[in-house]
């Protein structure tokens, strides 16, 4: 028997508002689908917690023994600046400025996107394919469209209609919009523009000639629109209807609700039964973002290389900060949060060291049985890894004074909590526990903290020669101290 035939799990649909049973199309197995990266920047941290939420999600899945498809994408064509119908390709605005092929921006940015990722501990993906790769598959599903009669040709460009689409279907069910409400918002189409109605959306662009992102089509050279390859990729890989598909709660709108529209436009059918939304990483009370300067890259805080942070913190450290708030809360990043979190880990991470050192007795003072069943209840609660880290502690916390005696615990019982603390640490959350890594960086934030003090001390004994030695000599070794109003802080270049 597998563990999620004993176990309900409830998620919340974004389509339907509701938290509600899981149940997938085919029994033990799950068809999940999340729209991946553009690849035209280094991945910020905000990037990564959407990402990171859904690989807890696959994790869990994992965990309670179903067989996974997960299908992420890279999005390699299509995405164009500011996320508009017109204008340039993010790949091709990134391409022309550094003088590169498109492709060699793809590659260097997928290339970092996966070190960013394998640093977190993510599981990869069972399938990761690129627009490029389904330009045919994209053309097809065009056609389809245009069989039907829900899209439009225009001067080498395809647009989606969207109010004949809303005739017979509902555009706008996802994000809670009302196609009226739209319209009357807008303002009105200008005169170059070649859809019927501003909120059409384009399936196919026509490629001027300065374009260098081009294939053929029967409707001439062009692009296809970035909404269209989740269509693409996720009917070939999962079927006309799957299990779910996620992603951040900005894609709400347009991009899922158009994915939407273009299925049920070809197939007749609603493609997802389950939408999940993630929410925003946050700094300073705004969302992180490339556009806005607002943002930190993974790289920089591993290294301390940045001035908001204090101090370098470890990937597992920076996962164990996101996992700490709910994947549909804000979370804000903050100097105090990751410093927190940071004693958090290693709280827990010890605790599940000293497991092994502890005493057997003939009888235990831990529920572990009602502890386990909690644990899992948050998890099953629509995947609440606050409350299931809140549950962890609770055990940290008996383990502590078991250490010292206070309490006991049997030997089944330990078996049974370090099985269970692990499972949920390790595998559900992805910690990582004290890699040598990571020790030797502790070891090092340490020495450095003590000359960090010792220079100071120097300062205050108007001792310049010892300070400025001890400010050189770490530069020397690639250790860079910054003073601010708040003291001192390092990074390590
Ligand atoms: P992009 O590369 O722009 O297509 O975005 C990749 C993913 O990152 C999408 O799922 C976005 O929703 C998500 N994302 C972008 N900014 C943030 C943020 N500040 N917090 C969480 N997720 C984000
Ligand atoms: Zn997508």
């Amino acid at each position: 028997m597998q563990l999620y035939q004993s176990q309900t799990l409830k998620i919340h649909n974004s389509l339907s508002g509701k938290k509600e049973v899981f149940k997938p199309l085919n029994e033990g197995h799950i068809g999940m689908y999340v729209c991946g990266p553009t690849v035209y920047s280094n991945v910020h941290l905000g990037n990564c917690r959407t990402f990171m939420s859904f690989d807890m999600i696959f994790r869990y899945f994992k965990h309670l023994g179903y067989k996974v498809r997960y299908v992420r994408n890279i999005t390699d064509a299509g995405h164009l600046v500011d996320d508009a119908e017109d204008g340039e390709d993010k790949i091709a605005k990134k391409a022309r400025l550094e003088k590169l092929e498109p492709m060699e921006v793809v590659q260097r940015y997928t290339v970092d996107f996966h070190n960013i990722l394998q640093k977190f501990n993510f599981l990869p993906p069972s399938i990761e394919p690129t627009a490029t790769g389904h330009i045919i598959e994209q053309i097809e599903i065009i056609k389809d469209i245009l069989d039907k009669e829900f899209a439009y040709e225009k001067n080498g460009s395809v647009y989606f209609d969207v109010s004949k689409f809303n005739e017979k279907h509902e555009y706008g069910k996802l994000s809670g919009r009302k196609l009226e409400d739209m319209i009357s918002n807008t303002r009105a189409l200008n005169a170059q523009e070649e859809k019927k109605n501003p909120q059409d959306f384009a399936l196919w662009k026509k490629a001027e000639p300065q374009h260098i992102m081009r294939w053929p089509s029967p409707w001439g050279d062009g692009f296809p629109g970035w909404h269209l390859e989740c269509t693409a990729m996720s009917t070939k890989y999962l079927g006309e209807t799957f299990d779910i598909h996620g992603g951040g709660m900005d894609l709400k709108f347009p991009h899922h609700e158009c994915e939407i529209a273009q299925a049920e436009a070809s197939n007749g059918q609603s493609p997802v039964r389950y939408w999940m939304h993630a929410n925003m990483l946050t700094m300073n009370g705004k969302k992180m973002a490339k556009s806005t300067g607002n943002n930190i890259l993974p790289g920089e805080i591993f290294s301390g290389d940045n001035n908001i942070l204090s101090k370098p913190f470890s990937p597992s450290v920076v996962r164990f900060f996101m996992m700490q708030a709910h994947y549909t809360s804000i979370l804000d990043l903050s100097n105090d949060a990751l410093l927190a979190s940071e004693k958090g880990h290693h709280k827990l991470m010890d605790a599940l060291d000293a497991i092994d050192h502890l005493e057997s007795s003939n009888s235990s003072d831990f529920d572990i049985e009602s502890w386990k069943n909690d644990c899992y209840a948050a998890m099953n609660d629509d995947f609440n890894t606050p409350i299931l880290i809140a549950k962890l502690f609770d055990a940290v916390k008996f383990i502590n004074i078991a250490k010292e005696g206070k309490q006991s615990i049997s030997a089944p019982d330990k078996i049974i909590l370090k099985e269970i603390l692990c499972g949920f640490v390790f595998e559900v959350l992805g910690l990582e526990g004290k890699t040598d890594e990571a020790a030797d960086s502790d070891k090092l934030s340490g020495v450095v903290e003590l000359l960090i003090q010792l220079r100071k001390d120097a300062r205050d004994n108007k001792d310049f020669a010892t300070s400025d030695k001890i400010r050189d000599q770490l530069a020397s070794l690639g250790i860079q101290l910054k003073d601010g109003k708040d003291g001192t802080t390092f990074s390590v270049l």
